[in-house]
């Protein structure tokens, strides 16, 4: 049935979410696996501090967002999920797909404070599984009584995935520790490892021998590495041309 039109007209954004995450590849599959920080940045209409007045009382928002860089592909009725292999189908609303009917997607992360960032109201987070520019259609706050079910059954993802180990040639090492002096990178080693020790590749490379060359962006980083033995090994970083 089609929807109230008043409804369909006023579903704007809200906000902009700022990440480290400047390409898909990459980003954790789902919020609170890696600790990297974000800021929701308000859009002129919603810039107000009294929009986020009694925010700073919870620890953790839910965050309802567009799949924006999807939304042109449409969306498919099942799915291969990762987890899976890529080998089994399941539908996409038994899925946490990106390629929705409505290209909606939705995710709980932490929130650190209303700050004020290039003269705009943001609040400052961490944990988001969110690409850099990703449109935020609203934010609520995360109630624990009644949103954390601890007895809750987790279908194909019970656990948190399986980290693979993460090492560095010397000139990354290196590298890294020069932009981790500059305010702007830090952590930026704990970033790239949470990253990588999730194991972006494509279930397929997992399964045998893979002597790909990898890049990452993170910032205005590219990131190179490779996996040998199932441990990842960062090669490089340059920034992005
Ligand atoms: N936690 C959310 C949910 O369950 O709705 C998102 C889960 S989804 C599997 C997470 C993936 O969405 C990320 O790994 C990234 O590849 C992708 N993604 C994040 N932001 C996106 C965006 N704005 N447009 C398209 N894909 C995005």
């Amino acid at each position: 049935p089609a929807l109230n039109a008043s409804f369909t007209n006023t579903i704007n954004a809200v906000a902009i979410c700022r990440t480290p995450y400047k390409q898909k590849f990459g980003i954790p599959r789902q919020p609170g696996l890696v600790n990297a920080t974000g800021y929701i940045e308000f859009e002129p209409a919603f810039n107000h501090i009294d929009a986020v007045r009694g925010i700073e009382q919870y620890s953790h928002l839910w965050l309802l967002f567009c799949f924006h860089e999807n939304l042109s592909q449409g969306w498919k009725t099942t799915v291969r999920p990762p987890r899976l292999g890529g080998n089994e189908k399941l539908g996409v609303f038994a899925t946490r797909s990106t390629f929705r009917p409505n290209g909606i997607g939705q995710s709980v992360v932490k929130l650190h404070g209303v700050v004020q960032r290039h003269g705009k109201v943001c609040l400052k987070i961490s944990g988001m599984d969110l690409l850099d520019g990703t449109p935020i259609i609203d934010i609520k706050p995360y109630v624990p009584f009644s949103d954390a079910i601890t007895d809750a059954k987790g279908g194909i993802a019970q656990d948190a995935p399986i980290l693979i180990p993460v090492k560095y040639t010397k000139l990354a090492a290196e590298k890294i520790a020069q932009y981790q002096v500059q305010e702007h990178y830090q952590g930026l080693a704990e970033l790239i490892s949470g990253v990588l020790s999730q194991d972006p590749r494509p279930a397929y490379k997992k399964a045998k021998d893979d002597p790909k060359l990898y890049q990452v962006a993170l910032y205005d980083l590219d990131i190179f590495w490779h996996v040998t033995d199932n441990v990842i090994e960062v090669l490089d970083l340059k920034p992005t041309s």
